[in-house]
């Protein structure tokens, strides 16, 4: 175990950051996280979690002696399965089994959690750590690398010196542009309305326990049960050259009913249940080789934007979290030896991760005869070659956590 004189300085508060300040945590490192809005809070939405979260989560507990995975798991909802159905038959194109069989395959379940209850998780864990000082209403605007540590300068006026810095500030990253000096990320032409319904408003006949969605021309509408059931989650994603920069504006349901006219009867009936949507701008960035520069590296979404369509930013985000505090343990303390390491070990299964989520979009979206060839090799999968398709993602990256229950 090392200790810097330091703090290890994280720029952001949201999923990444807060597991970063926990990785870091579990090799002895102390980390202060500056987050610029006035809680650590997530959106009113659901998440979808892989397996190979879950392994990082017990990584984490463990190392902090905490039962992370398992406060996780007590607030998850586990579906039986992932269907895949199409937008305008209605027909089940695909079903991936998640119970028992999926387990076996990958030793960790897939669940699906309201944000909150994730972000709550963690900054709990954070609070019990007195390894970890939080502090909100600290928005970051300038950094310096003096060569021996980092300086950052915030809007409110205090500067803070670190060891190192971490950037996990996100999509539009501050520390980024700093870092990188590149362009604005892609406006990718998708927009996801969502919206949290109470499953008491839903139709018994379309009250699942599983991860749901259907694909159609240009659209698709995701619906999965969180809170133990309680409450519905809806995503539609629709193309669109409207563009909105940032996140989290009011969307526009007329819009989206003209998107969603002609999909079936059930698609059309959820999309009806919810007045008020909220809108996000779907964006991403190519890959990079290289997010890392002496005492500064990037992580999640601020390294590697994905789209939605694999449901592993959080996952990934986490993941690096794990790795980054791995590669700092091995290299006894030494930053850019241990970032660039990291940076190396991270950087081709990120951009995996963000080329493939692109190519599902344009799968899920096809129409034509590329709808039919989509219906056709998906339904004659069985669910081992869906689970051989799935596994560089769900098996994870290495570590050695306790087998799962
Ligand atoms: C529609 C949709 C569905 C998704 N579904 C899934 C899913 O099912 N599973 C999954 O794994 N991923 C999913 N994702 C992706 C996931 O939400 C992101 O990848 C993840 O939230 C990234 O976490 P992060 O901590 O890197 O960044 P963020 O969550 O963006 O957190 C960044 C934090 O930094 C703060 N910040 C920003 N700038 C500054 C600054 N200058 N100073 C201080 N603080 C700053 C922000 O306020 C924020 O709290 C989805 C995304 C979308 C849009």
């Amino acid at each position: 175990m090392a200790e810097a004189t330091r703090p290890i300085l994280i720029v952001g508060g949201g999923i990444g950051g807060l597991a970063t300040a926990l990785a870091l945590a579990t090799k002895g490192y102390r980390s202060h996280v500056l987050e610029q809005a006035a809680e650590f809070k997530e959106i009113g939405a659901g998440i979808q979690l892989g397996p190979n979260v879950f392994k990082m989560f017990s990584i984490l507990g463990m190392g902090l002696g905490m039962g992370l995975a398992e406060n996780i798991r007590r607030l998850a909802t586990f579906p039986e399965s992932l269907i895949m159905m199409d937008c305008v038959t209605g027909e089940v194109v695909a079903r991936i089994p998640l119970g028992q069989e999926f387990l076996a395959r990958f030793q960790f379940p897939y669940a699906l959690i309201h944000r909150a209850d994730l972000l709550n998780v963690l900054l709990e864990a954070c609070q019990q750590c007195d390894r970890i000082t939080l502090e909100t209403s600290r928005q970051v605007t300038a950094m310096t690398d003096h060569g021996d540590h980092v300086t950052v300068t915030t809007k409110e006026g205090p500067t803070h010196d670190g060891a190192a810095l971490i950037g996990a500030d996100g999509l539009w990253s501050t520390i980024r542009s700093l870092l990188l000096h590149d362009d604005k990320p892609r406006v990718s032409g998708h927009i996801a309305y969502r919206a949290v319904l109470p499953t008491a408003e839903v139709p018994e006949r379309l009250r699942w326990q599983t991860m749901a969605f259907w694909a159609g021309e240009k659209t698709h509408l995701v619906i999965y049960p969180i809170r133990g059931g309680e409450l519905t989650n809806l995503v539609a994603v629709f193309h669109s050259k409207r563009y909105e920069e940032g996140w989290d504006s009011f969307g526009d349901p007329a819009e989206l009913h003209e998107r969603f006219a002609g999909t079936c009867e059930e698609v059309r009936t959820m999309l009806s249940k919810i007045e008020s949507w909220r809108m996000w701008v779907l964006c991403d960035r190519e890959p990079v080789k290289c997010w890392t520069r002496g005492r500064v590296a990037l992580l999640g979404d601020a390294a590697h934007p994905m789209l939605q369509y694999l449901a592993q930013g959080a996952c990934m985000a986490v993941e690096d979290a794990v790795c980054l505090a791995n590669q700092l343990e091995q290299a006894g303390g030494d930053f850019e030896r241990a970032f660039q390491a990291y940076n190396q070990m991270r950087y081709l299964r990120t951009a995996r991760a963000q080329l493939t989520a692109r190519l599902y979009g344009e799968v899920y979206h096809a129409s034509g005869v590329a709808r039919e060839v989509r219906n056709q090799v998906l339904s004659q999968r069985t669910p081992q070659q869906a689970y051989d398709g799935l596994a560089w993602i769900y098996d994870g990256i290495e570590g050695t956590p306790p087998r799962s229950s």
